[in-house]
């Protein structure tokens, strides 16, 4: 064989290797750090690292000074990333998403990222969508995200239909909504939110049997400070804000539910404390 026919038939093997390896399942890095390595604590969605978030340890502040994530979309994100296998071809919506282009765009770079709002109003995004009756194909999404959007749906069943519907099996909700209390009920009195959108529920535990009623197998992710807290029974943080009723979240717990995805390190290091302030829901639709 001539040495360009060995050549070309190296090639053609390697090229066939590249093509038939799975790929290689994704690590976010949305933005490239670019300040030097600092101490204390670092940004899961930027990797920014510094001394210290801006603001108090709360999970709508502890702001990061790059990308402007507070604590929740960290812990979005985190849950995501622990949870999910993303690769380059995985097919994700996030619905109504805080974070801003820099964000979306480099989302946008790294999988087939889409993101929603109801109206386009309160939020910009690729596509109007509601929650309820998704215009989107059946089993047409490997992920859905969805972070403080179900407490301003009003017909949770339906929302919670809709997304088994349009996810492929195997595929996943990420879901987190705020939980002031342990059992869901509607706000006794007229609640909006910052953008002057209605709250119709205010959601408890019990949100994990609405996913299981819908055919999701569903884990409540929380920090290992909150399950220490659930199994103990103990309701005695330290830093209690008096919009959570945490005495009726910790008793609403069962232990068997729960699944921790980040220890107490973590927790120090990504500012998600107090553990009452993170949870979040994993819905797999079975595949
Ligand atoms: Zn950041």
């Amino acid at each position: 064989m001539s040495v360009v026919g060995f050549a070309r038939r190296k090639a053609a093997g390697a090229l066939r290797r590249i093509r038939e390896r799975p790929p290689k399942p994704l690590v976010l890095r949305p933005f490239k750090p670019q300040s030097p390595a600092g101490r204390g604590v670092r940004c899961v969605v930027c990797q920014w690292k510094g001394a210290a978030f801006e603001g108090i340890l709360h999970c709508e502040r502890a702001i990061c000074p790059r990308c402007g994530a507070i604590g929740r979309d960290r812990w979005l994100f985190h849950c995501l990333v622990s949870r999910v296998r993303v690769t380059s071809s995985t097919t994700l919506l996030e619905t109504s998403p805080r974070l801003g282009d820099e964000y979306r765009q480099a989302m946008k770079r790294r999988l087939d990222y889409t993101c929603s709002d109801y109206d386009l109003r309160a939020h910009r995004a690729d596509i109007a969508l509601d929650l309820q009756d998704m215009d989107l194909a059946d089993a047409s999404l490997d992920v859905i995200m969805t972070s403080h959007v179900l407490e301003h749906v009003p017909d949770t069943d339906a929302a919670l239909a809709e997304m088994y519907r349009v996810l492929r099996p195997g595929g996943s909700v990420i879901l987190l909504v705020p939980v002031p209390q342990g059992v869901t009920a509607p706000p006794a009195e007229p609640e909006f939110h910052d953008d002057m959108t209605p709250v119709f529920w205010r959601f408890g535990l019990d949100l994990t049997d609405r996913l299981r009623e819908h055919g999701f197998d569903t884990r409540l992710l929380c920090t290992a400070d909150f399950q220490r807290h659930a199994e103990a029974r103990d309701a005695g943080w330290p830093d209690v804000y008096p919009e959570w009723d945490v005495a009726s979240i910790v008793e609403a717990a069962k232990p068997d539910d729960l699944t921790v995805v980040m220890d107490d390190a973590l927790a120090r290091t990504t500012g998600l404390t107090p553990g009452y302030m993170y949870l979040a829901w994993h819905g797999l639709k079975p595949g």
